[in-house]
């Protein structure tokens, strides 16, 4: 958390002209500065730069604002980082605020061990290579094992358990968590067996979730999800948007899909600004996450009567 008094202190020590004009090239006009904007495409200037009152704005799309506003928008970085980027180059020094511990910590840490522990046994252990054969026979290669953090569950019920428990997690935040269950003995198991496993992420990139592919034929339940807890709502967030978002900057853009294994057939072949929604339809939250990082969406759902 950033003191106001340091954002206020950061956007009165910005000329907005000098910070403006690195972007858009100017021509004053009376008191003002007029340019074509940055933010649409347009023939005619109407992005207008005020000194006087240090905010710079269009008057066709209305994006822009005070300096920081202006720096976050046109560099497309989140808002403390365009607050000190600026403070740096006006020579502010920012002390930080105490930052609240979040009351989830525990669970994120407790879930990225689950993703780390899964990817290390696809790569060492007899049943791991079996499954890895799999994924290089659905044409899956090592980079993109790598990027979608791809794993395997082996087949023996207690192993994640036992190495979250030697880890030190409660196991009550295991059954929370919906990575371990138990049964009515009282004995307690992993809810993924024998199973690809693919870790979900919140827009921050801490995993929240995993979805399981069966590996074996005579499975009738083909994929299954960690179920919804306190830090994974599906509703809440899109496959692949924090793994992606280097290439939806770039692009300006994100391609929505039904589901999270179109993200990845579709990143194999050189789109890789997909993002998914996890089995559920597209929630307002979702679409304000996308709108948050690109202004353009391409939808490809399938053509059929849910995807229309
Ligand atoms: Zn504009």
């Amino acid at each position: 958390m950033i003191d106001q008094k340091i954002i206020d202190l950061v956007n009165e020590k910005t000329p907005i002209v000098d910070l403006a004009s690195e972007f858009v090239s100017l021509s004053k006009r009376g008191k003002n500065y007029m340019g074509l904007c940055p933010f649409h495409d347009e023939k005619t200037p109407s992005f207008s730069v005020s000194p006087e009152k240090n905010i710079a704005m269009c008057m066709g799309c209305h994006e822009g604002g005070n300096p920081i506003n202006f720096y976050r928008k046109i560099k497309n970085i989140p808002f403390e980082q365009a607050v000190e980027e600026l403070a740096t180059r006006a020579g502010i020094e920012i002390k930080k605020k105490a930052v609240k511990k979040d009351p989830y910590e525990v669970y994120y840490r407790l879930m990225n061990e689950v993703a780390s522990f899964y990817q290390f046994n696809l790569k060492s252990s007899q049943k791991g290579m079996d499954a890895l054969k799999y994924l290089y026979g659905r044409q899956m290669t090592d980079p993109l094992i790598q990027h979608f953090r791809m794993g395997y569950a082996p087949p023996y019920g207690q192993t994640l358990y036992l190495f979250l428990k030697d880890k030190g997690f409660n196991v009550s935040d295991m059954i929370k968590m919906g990575v371990v269950k138990q049964s009515d003995d009282g004995n307690y198991y992993d809810l993924f067996s024998d199973r690809i496993t693919f870790p979900i992420t919140n827009p921050k990139g801490e995993v929240v979730g995993l979805s399981g592919r069966t590996l074996n034929p005579k499975d009738p339940v083909k994929y299954i999800n960690s179920p919804e807890t306190e830090i994974f709502k599906k509703g809440q967030l899109l496959y692949h948007l924090f793994e992606g978002m280097q290439d939806i900057r770039k692009s300006k853009e994100v391609v929505l899909y039904e589901g999270f294994f179109d993200v990845i057939s579709s990143y194999a072949a050189g789109t890789k600004n997909g993002v998914a929604t996890m089995g559920t339809a597209l929630t307002m939250d979702q679409a304000k996450l996308i709108k948050s990082v690109a202004p353009t969406v391409v939808i490809a759902y399938d053509g059929d009567k849910a995807g229309l």
